[in-house]
């Protein structure tokens, strides 16, 4: 069952076509790895998902509902409802450096859903506890390495119990000793049956975890495949040539 249905989606920014009519479909409990070189618009198209940019045309639906539909978006209401069922991890963490690991968790489900707060401190020392960080729970941001920030992330995010969670090269700000960690919690989500799709240079990642690989470049999809197929045989020259150069 789609649970995202993306259809001839394009965004320009001013004459440059950034996302040519790309039209894709992630089913629910997958894991889709969307790779492709700098520039190819993987991150355009995972801020369009959650509308941290304004498509130019085509559809996008989520579990059913148009957040646009040919071009056209829902109402202000809708959009909210629509986009708060995907959580997104960037790749620079982007946590609120003023405040504590449990306050970062806490923030946007206390404004939002107006949660109780001791269910709220009961759900987000979970997440830390799943996370791996229960005992960081009162430090700042600032005191972290860069692998317990993004870890930090991934907690935040899992806070609004999204139904897709979107990562856009999660581990690329880390020190190579750091990116295992912060992969090992996006694994185990995996294993969770959390439907993801993750922007990624981690092309171990990509084969472990991902049920789909999709290929991107020059704001097109050029092919998607389980990822032994589009590892081993590629289907096009420029696929190959992507892949043929040394991670
Ligand atoms: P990727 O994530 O694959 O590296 P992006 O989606 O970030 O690619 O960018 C795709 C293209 O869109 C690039 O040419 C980039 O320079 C351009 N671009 C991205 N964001 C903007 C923006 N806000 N204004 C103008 N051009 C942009
Ligand atoms: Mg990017």
């Amino acid at each position: 069952m789609a649970i995202i249905e993306v259809t001839n989606l394009k965004k320009s920014f001013g004459t440059l076509d950034v996302l040519k009519q790309i039209t894709f479909q992630v089913n629910k409990n997958d894991v889709v790895a969307v790779i492709g070189p700098s520039g190819s618009g993987k991150s355009t198209m995972l801020r369009s998902l959650v509308h941290l940019e304004q498509i130019n045309g085509g559809s996008i639906n989520v579990a059913g509902d148009y957040l646009v539909k040919d071009g056209v978006y829902s109402k202000p209401q809708e959009i909210k409802r629509i986009t708060s069922k995907m959580g997104m991890v960037f790749q620079h963490f982007n946590l609120f450096p003023h405040l504590t690991v449990q306050e970062n968790l806490e923030l946007a489900p206390k404004m939002v859903k107006r949660e109780p707060s001791a269910e709220l401190r009961r759900r987000s020392t979970g997440l830390l506890e799943k996370v791996g960080l229960a005992e960081r729970a009162s430090a700042y941001p600032a005191k972290l390495s860069g692998g317990q920030k993004q870890r930090v992330a991934i907690a935040r995010a899992l806070m609004m119990n999204p139904e897709i969670l979107l990562f856009d090269e999660p581990t690329s700000a880390l020190d190579p000793e750091l990116t295992g960690e912060v992969l090992q919690v996006m694994k185990s989500l995996a294993e969770e049956h959390m439907t993801m799709i993750v922007v990624t240079h981690e092309m171990g990642f990509a084969k472990e975890v991902a049920n789909q690989v999709m290929f991107m470049d020059h704001g097109e999809i050029i092919e998607t495949g389980h990822p032994e197929q589009l590892f081993t045989t590629p289907r096009f020259d420029r696929t190959k040539a992507f892949l043929n150069r040394s991670w």
